[in-house]
C-alpha cells in the first residue's frame, strides 16, 4: 500500500518545530507551524497552501515571512488556521513593511481564528495592500471543549485542533486522511487499462462520495495512443480499487503536562499512525518543564502509549542538551514502550 500522506519535520529536532505533510501526486501540501523553514525548498514552501499555527511565539512563527516573501508574485491563496490573537499577529507582521508598489500582484491570505465559541476570518490582499478585511464572527460551537473541533474539511481528509494550554492557547493539530483508495495496478493491466491521471480523478469522485452510478471519462494515455473513454465509478471501485482505512498524523508542540491538556492530547492523537510530539526537556528536569509549559521526554512517550499510537517522532529539544538527542529520544522511546 502507498500511504497518501508523505511527512517530516522540517529542521533537526533541535531546530524550529514544524511539520510538513506532503500529500503524494496531488501536487499539494500542508505545512504545520511556520518556525524557521529555510531548509525547505521553495518549490515545497509553494506547495503548501494551508498552514496550521499552533501559536505564535517565536520559533514557531518566524518563517511567515518567507512564506510571504516566496509568495508574493505568484498567483496564490494561502490559508492560515489558528488560535486567538492570529489575526492580531499577521497583521502586525503585515504592517511591518512597506506596500506601496504591490497592488498588480495575485496573493490573496485568508485567515481564520478559532475562539471557543465563534469563528473569525480576515482577508489580506496584496492588491489591497494587505489591509485587514475582516468578516462578523461566526457562531459555532465547541463543546464539549475536550473534543477536538474541525479546522479545515476537505474531501479527502480532516484537520482536527484542540486548544491547550501553554499559559496562552497552543493548538495541537491532526490529520485524518477519510479512507485510503489503494488501485491494484495488475488488475489494471489484466484489463488492458494504463495507469495515469485518470486514477487521481477516480480517487477524487471516491472521496466526493459520488454514486455508483455516477458516470465519468477519462483520458487514457496508451503507449502510442490517448483514448477518452466512459466509466461508471461503482464499476471502477469494484474491479480495481480496493479501500482501507485512512492515515492519521498527530502533531503536538508547546503544552505542559497536566490531566487536562493529557485529555484532549490523547483524543486527539488516538490510534494515529505518526505522532510528532514536543520533548523540550529530560524528566529530571521536570519541575522547569512545568514552570515553562513544555513536555519532558517520558510525558511525551507516556501521551504516546495512552493514545496508542504506532509510531512516535520527537522534536523541539531544548538547545540546554545539546549533545544528548539520543537519551532524550531514549527516555520517550521506554516510556511509549511502557518501561
Ligand atoms: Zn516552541
Ligand atoms: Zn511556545
Amino acid at each position: 500500500m502507498n500511504p497518501s500522506f508523505s511527512s517530516y519535520l522540517v529542521n533537526e529536532p533541535f531546530g524550529d518545530p514544524g511539520l510538513y505533510v506532503e500529500i503524494r501526486w496531488a501536487r499539494r501540501a500542508l505545512l504545520f507551524d511556520l518556525g524557521d523553514n529555510t531548509p525547505l525548498s521553495p518549490t515545497r514552501l509553494l506547495r503548501a497552501g494551508d498552514l496550521f499555527i499552533s501559536h505564535q511565539h517565536m520559533d514557531h512563527f518566524i518563517g511567515f515571512d518567507r512564506v510571504l516573501r516566496i509568495a508574493l508574485g505568484r498567483g496564490k491563496t494561502l490559508r492560515l488556521f489558528g488560535p486567538p490573537g492570529l489575526i492580531a499577529n499577521v497583521t502586525g507582521k503585515l504592517r511591518g513593511y512597506t506596500w506601496n508598489l504591490v497592488d498588480g500582484y495575485p496573493l490573496t491570505m485568508e485567515v481564520r481564528e478559532f475562539h471557543p465559541q465563534e469563528t473569525r476570518f480576515a482577508l489580506f490582499r496584496a492588491s489591497e495592500g494587505f489591509q485587514p478585511e475582516e468578516s462578523p464572527p461566526q457562531a459555532c460551537s465547541h463543546q464539549p471543549p475536550t473534543v477536538p473541533f474541525p479546522v479545515l474539511k476537505d474531501p479527502m481528509f480532516t484537520v482536527q485542533a484542540v486548544s491547550l494550554n501553554h499559559r496562552i492557547p497552543c493548538f495541537g493539530y491532526a490529520l485524518q486522511e477519510q479512507f485510503h483508495v489503494n488501485v491494484n495496478k495488475e488488475r489494471l493491466h489484466a484489463a488492458g487499462l494504463p495507469v495515469g491521471s485518470w486514477l487521481k480523478e477516480v480517487k477524487q469522485h471516491l472521496w466526493e462520495e459520488r454514486p455508483d452510478g455516477f458516470r465519468f471519462t477519462a483520458t487514457l494515455y496508451f503507449e502510442h495512443r490517448r483514448e477518452e473513454r466512459e466509466f461508471m465509478l461503482g464499476e471502477i471501485r469494484d474491479r480495481f480499487v480496493t479501500i482501507t482505512r485512512g492515515q492519521k498524523l498527530a502533531y503536538v508542540v508547546d503544552v505542559r503536562y497536566d490531566e487536562e491538556n493529557e485529555a484532549k492530547i490523547v483524543e486527539l492523537a488516538r490510534g494515529a499512525d505518526v505522532f510528532y510530539c514536543e520533548s523540550p526537556y529530560l524528566e529530571r528536569d521536570s519541575e522547569k518543564a512545568r514552570e515553562r509549559y513544555h513536555l519532558t521526554a517520558r510525558q511525551a512517550g507516556i501521551l504516546a502509549r495512552k493514545a496508542d499510537v504506532r509510531q512516535l517522532v520527537v522534536f523541539h529539544f531544548s538547545p540546554r542538551y545539546t549533545g544528548l538527542g539520543n537519551e532524550i529520544v531514549r527516555e520517550a522511546m521506554e516510556a511509549f514502550a511502557g518501561s
